[in-house]
């Protein structure tokens, strides 16, 4: 494949270990010997390691890994999909969770106190996530009580988030979602009658946008954003009042990236292409799009397209390459070429995968998610909150 100087840039900073390393700030090391990603037998190694730890072991592969990756994995799907996978394996003594952090958490808090879960590379973790810590939350919330607004305000909290922000939004009566079921959270959030509260929405202003817009029917003058790192979130009072969403200032690192012009772009570039993004875009990239939907939604968009048909498609790299290979008979092709893969992902590779299952047949646990008790009962709510979301909008 050929790269765009910005995605060659990123990987040489990747295979150089420079860049933004969440690591260092989660004060954590990787201990034991990480093999050399030259060495010849990492696959051999990995087939080896697996096959000698059989049943007690489920490898769990998001949809944005390597190519190197996912083929290890047991099963593949988003995060959601994947937290529930590892709850329904409850024989499997490790879950190795090539992913990012936080769907590692979330995989800690579905499955039980015997199993033990694993994320290859403790450095991998996600750019949205990190965009709203727990005491950032804890501020905002000290604002919105202030204002007087506390009361009425569900929060609705994206999968995409620390367990901390999922442990305070099950205890102060909201829920998890989904890109999937953003839609259907929300509507439960406002009650049968309408938005007579409010919903603060996070960490993904973009998701929450497009969704009280799109499918609420609600306007941007609806919607206020919430600066974490400004004094009030950098709003008014009244501005707080007023507000059906409050969004809070978090998007991803990747499908942020995409803008309106891609799309005008590519349409000039190849007539009758269908564009296809995730809602993890920006409103005006969603609104200039044919389609928008979860990671699942694009797969099985894609599944059911015609022989024939084209398709720019505005997510992960990695996924679009793949749905690219698998589908030789349409047209798939990347929105834009200079948004490069998700680099906190993409740290899970192959001799930190090796590593995990190497240390696990030799009895050592390398890289434990755990999730401490009173956090993860309350995440345990917001996510059983999520699950019993009627099913129709
Ligand atoms: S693609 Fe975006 S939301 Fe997903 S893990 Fe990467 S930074 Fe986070």
């Amino acid at each position: 494949m050929t790269f765009t100087e910005p995605q060659a840039t990123q990987l040489a900073l990747l295979l150089l270990g420079r860049g933004s390393d969440p690591r260092s700030e989660r004060g954590v090391d990787c201990p034991g010997d990480l093999p050399s990603a030259s060495d010849p037998d990492l696959v051999e190694r990995a087939r080896a390691a697996k096959a000698a730890l059989g049943d007690r072991l489920f490898v769990l592969g998001h949809h944005y890994q390597r190519d190197e990756v996912i083929q290890f994995a047991d099963v593949t799907g988003d995060s959601f999909k994947l937290a529930r996978d590892a709850a329904a394996r409850p024989e499997a003594d490790y879950i190795v969770f090539c992913g990012v952090h936080f769907m590692a958490e979330s995989a800690d808090i579905l499955t039980s106190p015997r199993q033990q879960v694993i994320l290859p590379d403790l450095a991998a973790g996600c750019s949205m996530a990190d965009m709203a810590t727990g005491q950032q939350l804890l501020d905002a919330w000290d604002v919105l009580t202030d204002v007087g607004v506390a009361d009425v305000t569900v929060p609705i909290t994206y999968m995409n988030s620390s367990a901390a922000i999922k442990g305070f939004t099950g205890a102060h009566g909201g829920a998890v979602c989904t890109s999937s079921n953003a839609e259907r959270a929300l509507r439960w959030a406002f009650g049968p009658g309408g938005p007579s509260g409010k919903v603060l929405f996070l960490p993904d202003q973009h998701l929450g946008r497009n969704t009280a817009v799109l499918d609420l029917e609600l306007s941007l003058d609806d919607c206020v954003l919430f600066d974490p790192h400004q004094p009030g979130g950098g709003l008014t009072p009244q501005q707080l009042r007023d507000a059906k969403v409050i969004l809070w200032r978090g998007h991803c690192s990747v499908h942020g990236r995409f803008t309106a012009d891609n799309v005008d772009e590519v349409r000039a570039r190849i007539p009758g292409v269908n564009v296809l993004v995730h809602p993890e875009c920006r409103h005006d990239v969603v609104l200039a799009a044919d389609y928008v939907g979860s990671t699942e939604y694009i797969i099985k968009t894609l599944d059911a397209a015609p022989a024939g048909s084209v398709w720019a498609v505005g997510t992960e790299l990695n996924l679009v390459r793949r749905l690219a290979d698998r589908h030789p008979d349409k047209q798939v092709v990347f929105l834009e070429k200079t948004v490069c893969y998700c680099s906190t992902m993409n740290r899970i590779d192959l001799p930190h995968l090796v590593r995990s299952l190497e240390s696990l047949v030799r009895g050592e646990v390398v890289n434990q998610i755990t999730v401490e008790d009173t956090v993860a009962a309350n995440a345990r709510i917001a996510l059983d909150r999520m699950l019993a979301l009627p099913q129709t909008a």
